[in-house]
């Protein structure tokens, strides 16, 4: 259920960005940063990939989904996990659930990366105490060299022609991989930026 990314130092979980509330309406979008997005071609059409991303949806609307997650997690070996190496999530309540889930694995470092800004907020305001301290949702800009929204606590940002705001994603430099940084999990770095590619 968990994917393996070759970028990062852990696990990822996705869902297909065909099902993205907000990535849909971007994709059309011309300039946008899901624009001639990667998770919408390529392998991503092929029909084992599509099978798979059902059972993913499946599994996050499963009523003991929090608990089986928190057992997939715990089977991990990396201290660090990636929600969405592609998709986002889908409602309030997947949101809640995920919540319960980062809460309830303070061992792991949750990395969240959103454009659903209204859906966290109102799942925020439903959780209605202190997000866990091992959690960070980035909340991403929607157009290509765009400042993210400063009221987000975290944030990214896609550049192609303006410099890098915030931490700069060294990942390009190095093979594509993370290696040693760890940014996107790192409360103290308010904004990250990724080049487009
Ligand atoms: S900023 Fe660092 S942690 Fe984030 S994707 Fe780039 S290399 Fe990985």
């Amino acid at each position: 259920m968990l994917s393996n990314v070759s970028k990062m130092p852990g696990k990822s979980i996705s869902l297909s960005a065909f099902d993205c509330q907000t990535g849909e309406k971007l994709s059309k979008i011309p300039g946008s940063v899901c624009h001639d997005c990667y998770a919408r071609k390529g392998m991503y059409r092929m029909p084992n990939v599509i099978n798979k991303m059902e059972e993913r949806k499946e599994f996050f609307d499963s009523i003991d989904f929090v608990p089986r997650m928190i057992g997939l997690l715990n089977k991990t070996r990396s201290e660090y996990f990636r929600w969405f190496d592609s998709g986002d999530v889908q409602s309030v309540r997947m949101a809640l659930n995920i919540l319960d889930v980062v809460e309830a694995t303070p061992n792991k470092r949750h990395w969240i990366p959103t454009k659903e800004r209204a859906i966290w907020l109102d799942a925020i305001k439903q959780y209605g105490r202190k997000l866990p301290d091992n959690l960070v949702i980035r909340y991403s800009a929607t157009m290509v060299d765009q400042a993210p929204p400063e009221s987000w606590t975290h944030s990214s940002a896609v550049v192609k022609s303006i410099d890098a705001i915030g931490h700069e994603c060294p990942a390009p430099k190095q093979q594509g991989k993370c290696g040693d940084c760890r940014a996107c999990w790192d409360a103290s770095v308010k904004t990250v930026s990724y080049h487009k590619h």
